[in-house]
């Protein structure tokens, strides 16, 4: 079987040439665009998304700052800079950047964050909003997943979804938007007694478990679309995904890249959130 190959990068140059569009003329109307993004951290790989990602914004005509407050920051400082960026008129969107402190819980910082400026869905009023099905800007790369999958016009209503990962940034919201699109969602996790049992019955996976070629050719169905969220580091330097693409070509019928599958349209999404917010504030 041929693997069609699902690029998450043709989408996201589509998406961010829509949007610069939109940002230019929010800005001509006197409401620039303006991201936030909270770094309380000195990781590595976190330095350097955001640094791809004010890049990205840069592009798109969207202000992005930087609000660096360092590795040792306290929660109640984390909590105080981000009620001050929802005061904000001139913040249209705000993202509290991962890994924290130790003592610092992104969830429960998050919830400072203003539900209209919660562009990456991090905050549980935002979780809950999408498990209620009220209007809420849903986690940015399990939004990612799905505009992938609709991009590609893989049907899900009726269909089975199984999701590789629970957590509340990927894993969990995705689980929630496949079942809002009605599809039968399973989730899988650490505990899954047989995970192979489980992902064999997917006529859509989504791979989202943290944990270099996990997925082989072994765990899909013939014919089932596999979307890899993972970006692990790789022995090169580079990005290795949760699926192991090689063993699953020719047996998926479609599948995204790592890198430039789901990456690309999660960044692209969050500019498109942040101006989506900006938009509700122009004249
Ligand atoms: P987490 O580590 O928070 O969660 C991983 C999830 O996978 C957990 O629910 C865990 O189960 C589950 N899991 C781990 N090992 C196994 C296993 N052997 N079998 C079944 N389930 C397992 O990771 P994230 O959700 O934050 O990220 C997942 C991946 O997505 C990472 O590679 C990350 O880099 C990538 N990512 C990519 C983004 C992008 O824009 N492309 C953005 C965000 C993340 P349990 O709950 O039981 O521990």
């Amino acid at each position: 079987m041929t693997t069609v190959e699902l690029s998450g990068s043709v989408l996201a140059r589509e998406l961010r040439a829509k949007l610069a569009e939109t940002a230019a003329a929010l800005t001509t109307a006197g409401v620039p665009p303006r991201l936030a993004v909270v770094v309380a951290t000195e990781d590595e790989s976190s330095a350097w998304y955001v640094r791809a990602l004010a890049k990205a914004a840069a592009k798109t005509g969207i202000d992005c700052d930087v609000v660096d407050l360092g590795a040792t920051a306290e929660p109640a400082e984390i909590r105080t800079k981000l009620a001050a960026l929802s005061a904000d008129p001139a913040v249209h969107g705000i993202i509290l950047q991962t890994p924290l402190p130790p003592d610092a819980k992104a969830e429960e910082l998050a919830a400072s964050i203003s539900p209209e400026k919660d562009v990456d869905g991090a905050s549980p009023l935002s979780l809950g909003r999408i498990s209620a099905g009220l209007p809420a800007f849903a986690p940015a790369t399990a939004a990612a997943v799905l505009a992938v999958l609709d991009y590609y016009e893989v049907p899900l209503a009726g269909r089975h979804a199984v999701v590789v990962g629970r957590s509340t940034v990927v894993g969990k919201p995705a689980a929630q938007l496949l079942l809002a699109r009605n599809a039968t969602v399973t989730v899988c996790h650490s505990r899954t007694r047989d995970l192979g049992e489980q992902t064999r019955t997917a006529d859509v996976l989504v791979v989202a478990a943290g944990r270099s070629r996990m997925i082989t050719g072994e765990h899909v169905r013939p014919g089932a679309v596999v979307v890899d969220v993972g970006t692990n580091p790789g022995e090169d330097g580079g990005l290795v995904g949760d699926v192991d693409a090689e063993s699953v070509r020719g047996k998926a019928s479609a599948l995204t890249p790592v890198p430039g599958g789901v990456g690309p349209v999660t960044t692209a999404l969050l500019l498109s959130h942040t101006v989506g917010s900006a938009s509700r504030g122009a004249p």
